[in-house]
């Protein structure tokens, strides 16, 4: 093991992060948890780990599931793309593991939504096979430690080829977890460079350079609010692909002057009501803004969903798998419960 490796999962052991409850010998668990992972700090994952586990126990149970069952478990934890990917990889190890799951980083890489760095955390957390990771938190560290910079293609090459040096044969469940949790806790965007293990040798160490803070884009959206008395508020599936791809929300156009043709499109006929103060939801690369609009005096009302991705909503239960502003718009703004 390299002097890197070994400083790493020397302060792992006192100051590392202990007992999560994906922190178990099971692909599945790790799996999961590293998908859930993907963007989302540890803090908000565990409580959707942890009902998207009581939900489904196991791969068999999640292929088993419909989309909007999963994307239901999923919703208010954000990027779609991952619950539909994991989803979809359930159904091909069912079909094509039938003796479990792949052992290899290259097997897992083959499957929807594990790049290779998740594919290397998967197999080094649950069968201790050596494969190196570059997730964000490594990546930092290892850029900064051998002063790598850029992101191009050469720049890559040269901390995959770091990474893979640093890796141990041995315990590579612990330093793989000692890496992720060395960027996460000290080499943060603002490194704590005073208490770091590896800071004699680090390229990067004294150099105080704050991040810098670029405002986020704001983006606009105006939703139809079109309430029918009996029946609730018409929601329609998204699109598979983009944010919130296959979850539920309100119809919707970039315009509000574009909001009676997409009303029209439904097979309805309505007016333009008075817009509603906008709510706001931040993503990591943009703000959204979101206006609804009540649409009045529609016509007709009942068949509307009928042979479409539509539906009314009355509220009550889990529902359908929604995005969380659209969940705290309808329960807010429209007292849905
Ligand atoms: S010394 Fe500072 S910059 Fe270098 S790895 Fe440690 S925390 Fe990061």
């Amino acid at each position: 093991m390299d002097e890197f490796a070994a400083k790493v999962l020397a302060w792992y052991r006192s100051h590392g992060r202990h007992g999560l409850p994906w922190q178990v010998r099971d692909p599945y668990v790790r799996w999961l948890a590293e998908v859930m992972l993907q963007q989302t700090t540890v803090t908000a994952v565990i409580p959707y780990f942890q009902r998207f586990m009581a939900a489904f126990p196991n791969v068999q149970a999640l292929a088993r599931a419909s989309q909007d069952e999963v994307l239901a478990q999923w919703a208010g934890l954000g990027y779609y793309a991952r619950a539909r990917h994991l989803h979809a990889a359930a159904r091909l190890i069912v079909e094509r593991h039938a003796d479990g799951f792949p052992r290899t980083a290259e097997a897992w890489a083959a499957l929807p939504g594990v790049g290779p760095s998740t594919a290397a955390a998967i197999v080094a957390f649950a069968f201790e096979v050596p494969a190196p990771i570059l997730d964000a938190n490594a990546r930092r560290v290892l850029s900064r430690y051998h002063a790598v910079t850029g992101r191009d293609g050469r720049a890559q090459r040269k901390l995959w080829a770091h990474a893979r040096d640093h890796t141990p044969a041995l315990d590579v469940a612990a330093y793989t977890q000692a890496i992720m949790d060395l960027g996460a806790l000290v080499c943060r965007k603002a490194p704590d460079c005073a208490v770091c293990p590896i800071a004699q040798g680090c390229a990067f160490e004294g150099k105080d350079t704050p991040p810098v803070r670029r405002p986020r884009p704001e983006r606009a959206v105006f939703m139809a609010v079109i309430h029918d008395p009996d029946r609730g508020v018409l929601l329609v599936r998204r699109p598979p692909h983009g944010i919130w791809g296959g979850l539920w929300s309100l119809p919707e156009s970039a315009e509000l002057t574009s909001l009676p043709a997409v009303v029209a499109a439904l097979g309805l006929a309505g007016r333009l009501g008075t817009a509603c103060a906008p709510i706001r939801h931040a993503f990591t690369h943009f703000r959204l803004s979101i206006t609804p609009v009540p649409i009045e005096q529609v016509s007709p009302r009942h068949d509307v969903a009928k042979g479409r991705d539509a539906m009314w909503y009355k509220g009550g239960g889990p529902g359908p798998g929604m995005p969380a502003p659209i969940r705290r718009l309808l329960t807010d703004y429209l007292e849905v419960p």
